[in-house]
C-alpha cells in the first residue's frame, strides 16, 4: 500500500529549506502532499494562491508530488486523503517544543496518524521565512536561500531587496 505523507505549514514564502524537506521526503514516502494551512494565529506576507502559486512552480513537475490548502484540522485532512504520515522538519532546539505539542496534540486527536521528523539539512539551519522576510523588508538580501521565482515575488513586496547576485 502506498505511504502518503502531508507536509504541512504557512510557507509564507517557500524556501530552500523547505525545498530540503521535500526532496528528502519524496525519498521516504511514495507521495507527498504540500499542504499550506491557514493559521489563525499569523499574520501572512504572501496570500494562500500566493503561496500555492509560488510552491508549484519551483516544485516542476513531480507526479508524487502535490499541493494542496485546508482550514481545518490538520489530522482531518490526513485521514480524508488516505494518509498516515505528517512530515515536518527540525532545524533548531527552538523548533523542538512547538514541535513535539504539535505531534502529541495530534496524536490524541489521531493515534492513526504518526508525525514524522526530518532533521533539516546544515546548509539550511538558519533558513527560515521570518527573516527571509525581515531581511527583506529591510534591504537585504537573501542570496541562497530562496528559489529565483521566490526572489522575484519578495522583489515585487519589498523594492529595496537586494539582486540575489550581488
Ligand atoms: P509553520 O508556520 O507551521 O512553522 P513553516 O512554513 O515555517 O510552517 O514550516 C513548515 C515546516 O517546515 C516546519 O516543520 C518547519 O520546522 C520546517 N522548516 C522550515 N524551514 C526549515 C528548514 N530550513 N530546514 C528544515 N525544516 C524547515
Amino acid at each position: 500500500m502506498a505511504v502518503i505523507a502531508v507536509y504541512p505549514g504557512s510557507f509564507d514564502p517557500i524556501t530552500n529549506g523547505h525545498l530540503d524537506i521535500i526532496d528528502r521526503g519524496l525519498r521516504c514516502f511514495d507521495e507527498l502532499i504540500v499542504l499550506v494551512g491557514y493559521n489563525p494565529a499569523k499574520k501572512f506576507l504572501f496570500t494562500v494562491d500566493e503561496r500555492i502559486d509560488m510552491i508549484k512552480t519551483v516544485i516542476g513537475d513531480e507526479p508524487r508530488l502535490s499541493v494542496d490548502t485546508s482550514d481545518g484540522l490538520i489530522v482531518d485532512y490526513v485521514q480524508q486523503k488516505g494518509a498516515r504520515v505528517i512530515l515536518r522538519g527540525l532545524r533548531a532546539m527552538s523548533d523542538f517544543e512547538y514541535e513535539f505539542q504539535m505531534a502529541l496534540i495530534n496524536r490524541r486527536l489521531n493515534r492513526d496518524v504518526e508525525t514524522v521528523f526530518l532533521m533539516t539539512g546544515s546548509k539550511w539551519f538558519y533558513c527560515n521565512s521570518s527573516i527571509i522576510k525581515e531581511a527583506s523588508s529591510l534591504g537585504g538580501t537573501v542570496t541562497g536561500m530562496v528559489p529565483d521565482y521566490v526572489f522575484r515575488k519578495l522583489k515585487e513586496k519589498y523594492p529595496k531587496l537586494k539582486n540575489n547576485n550581488s
